[in-house]
């Protein structure tokens, strides 16, 4: 141990390891998470294992993913008698959810014979992976009920804004199709060590998808919020053009009720779903992607 310590720099800057501190943030992000008695945790990023502690006590299963190998040895050690931990070395965007929360048909243990109850997420997350980390729980959101992360503040607010504001942007539109998302706390540079630059914010995003609300396919309705918010200074109408020919644009702006000149950004998602759906289904526009 002492001899590769001794041999490798200490400084692992790919890793965002800022330690939580702060004993009543760290309560509050657990409290977060509501009643936990029969719930699986996923914790991205446990570190030290601050928020692994207080979970152990509350939940019925934690599974913790941590990539740096000291730190997964080290909170192995830490939690080797506790029954219902457990660490795995690996990195959050490559684990294989699957595999750890899907069914498992041949298992005996009472109770996973079939589909498990949804997991909770919590964690505080390297944040310069965050949308990564995101996009991967939207993407395997079939397994996810609610999601309590600590997020650099600037991120949080984005997430968290509304149509119209300066904030507001594909990663709030993206965010919101998926789930409801609240601003919980936010917490100085000095509740974490080392000390990160920024602030942070801790955000719950409980999962409801309006998929099927704003009656939209998911990947193409994703691909055209892409196209909406492809260039922030230009109006929506200038962002689409490039995907649709302007009478279908026009007819299709039209029928949704939406000016010319609009912004991307002063859409509520349900005018965006109108417009979508209004060129969707326009005769005349055949360059639809
Ligand atoms: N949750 C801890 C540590 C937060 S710092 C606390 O609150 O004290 C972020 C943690 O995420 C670090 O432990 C870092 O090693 C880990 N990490 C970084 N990239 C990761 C990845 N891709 N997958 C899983 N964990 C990662």
């Amino acid at each position: 141990m002492k001899a590769s310590s001794a041999r490798v720099p200490q400084k692992k800057p790919k890793l965002g390891q800022h330690f939580l501190t702060d004993t009543v943030a760290t309560i509050r992000i657990v409290e977060a998470l509501g009643d936990l008695s029969r719930a699986t945790v996923l914790e991205i990023g446990p570190g030290r294992g601050v928020l692994t502690s207080l979970l152990v006590r509350r939940a019925r299963r934690i599974i913790a993913v941590e990539t740096d190998r000291v730190l997964a040895a080290q909170l192995r050690m830490k939690f080797s008698l506790t029954p219902n931990v457990e660490i795995i070395e690996g990195d959050i965007l490559a684990v294989d959810f699957q595999t750890l929360f899907g069914p498992k048909p041949g298992s005996t243990r009472p109770g996973m014979e079939q589909a498990p109850e949804k997991v909770s997420v919590v964690g505080n997350i390297p944040y310069f992976i965050t949308s990564e980390i995101l996009l991967r729980l939207f993407e395997h959101r079939t397994f996810f009920d609610t999601f309590v992360l600590m997020l650099q503040k600037e991120v949080a607010d984005r997430l968290a804004a509304r149509p119209g504001t300066s904030e507001y942007g594909l990663l709030s539109a993206t965010a919101q199709l998926y789930a409801k998302v609240e601003k919980l706390l936010t917490l100085p540079p000095a509740a974490f060590s080392p000390p990160p630059k920024v602030h942070s914010t801790v955000v719950r995003l409980a999962l409801s998808p309006k998929l099927e609300t704003l009656q939209v396919g998911e990947e193409e309705f994703v691909r055209f919020l892409k196209v909406s918010f492809a260039q922030k200074r230009k109006t929506l109408w200038n962002n689409l053009k490039s995907q649709y020919p302007p009478d279908s644009l026009k007819r299709a702006m039209g029928k949704a009720r939406i000016q010319p000149a609009a912004r991307a950004e002063a859409l509520t998602l349900e005018q965006s779903a109108a417009l979508f759906r209004a060129l969707s289904n326009d005769a005349g526009n055949s360059k639809r992607t």
